[in-house]
């Protein structure tokens, strides 16, 4: 008999699975593994799965359920190959911090990683305690607009962490962002001192470990969960291809369809509805001009491919 449960931690091949039975710790069935043979991993910390029951430390994960979204990049060393960082999640709260200094290009590359693997996003200010002013930036305003939440916060002085965990209710949490804008300390901020459990946060700051592939679920008071992962801490855009990356500007997918050609790089071409709303205002030029950066390191990437392998796919 099958049990059903949801992954808590990834380790080296090994995953703990939690069940109405209790944690087990699994394996992946070989089979299981070899119908996804472009994954690095076929299941990931927030996948619903079922389980066969061994002895101690040898159950089995056999069955995988469809995922509603997914945070995921390209392998290291393996560019060809797809690892899964976690699945099923709420929210991803992207950080940017006072300093080091914030910048547009990067909300914007953040914002479309979570795009792709269909994941709510929240802009989170961090270090606000440096300089509260840095808050009230229009660019904030133009993120709004487009319904992405905007939280300054302080791992300091905890400024801001209330309103921060309203919205990290009713699903599983990343953090993700460059390094040196305090994610590590914003999670450890969220744990001691806040009222909420501390008991699984043993990880410190998350400073030397040398595992990419360690990933586990933090459990706090009032049902917040926190996905943890050296591998959240780098940027990566699994499978994005150059034309696919208009329809992750929410505020582009509208007008896409208005352009005069269906194959439309918006960039050159005549009655291209995405330049006009930028040339009208209605598109903010810092977003377009993001959209035309991150479409040549994409196209960089192909013709340059890591690793030396053909395409990434
Ligand atoms: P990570 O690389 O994103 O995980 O960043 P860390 O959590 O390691 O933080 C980087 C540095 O920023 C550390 O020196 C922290 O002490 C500092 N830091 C983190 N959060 C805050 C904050 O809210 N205010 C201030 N002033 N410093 C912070
Ligand atoms: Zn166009």
């Amino acid at each position: 008999m099958l049990l059903e449960g949801r992954v808590i931690s990834a380790r080296s091949r090994s995953f703990t699975v939690e069940t109405a039975d209790g944690r087990l710790t699994c394996r992946v069935l070989k089979g299981l593994r070899n119908r996804f043979p472009n994954l690095v991993d076929p299941v990931a910390v927030g996948d619903l799965v079922k389980v066969r029951r061994g002895n101690e430390n040898d159950s089995t994960i056999e069955e995988v359920a469809p995922r509603v979204n997914k945070i995921s990049r390209p392998a290291v060393g393996r560019e060809d190959h797809e690892q899964l960082i976690a699945a099923n999640l709420g929210r991803a709260v992207i950080v940017q911090a006072v300093e080091p200094q914030w910048k547009t290009s990067t909300w914007d590359r953040y914002l479309v990683m979570a795009a792709l693997g269909a994941v709510p996003p929240i802009l989170a200010l961090n270090k606000i305690d440096l300089d509260p002013e840095s808050a009230r930036a229009p660019e904030f305003d133009v993120y709004r607009a487009l319904g992405i939440p905007v939280q300054s916060v302080s791992a300091v002085t905890g400024e801001g962490l209330p309103e921060l965990i309203g919205h990290m209710a009713g699903g599983m949490t990343v953090f993700i962002g460059p390094s040196g804008v305090g994610k590590s300390s914003l999670i450890n901020a969220l744990g001691p001192g806040t009222g909420l459990r501390t008991g699984e946060l043993s990880r410190g700051t998350g400073k030397g470990r040398h595992t990419t592939s360690w990933t586990e679920l933090l459990q706090l008071d009032q049902g917040i969960e926190i996905v943890d992962s050296p591998g959240l801490r780098v940027l990566g855009l699994w499978g994005l291809e150059a034309h696919e990356l208009a329809p992750l500007f929410p505020e582009f997918a509208g007008l896409i369809e208005s352009c005069r050609f269906r194959v439309c790089t918006h960039i050159h071409e005549p009655d291209c509805a995405v330049r006009a709303a930028v040339e009208s205002g209605e598109v903010a030029g810092f977003r377009y001009e993001s959209f035309l950066r991150i479409r040549q390191a994409l196209l960089d990437e192909v013709e340059r491919p890591r690793g030396g392998r053909a395409r990434r796919r």
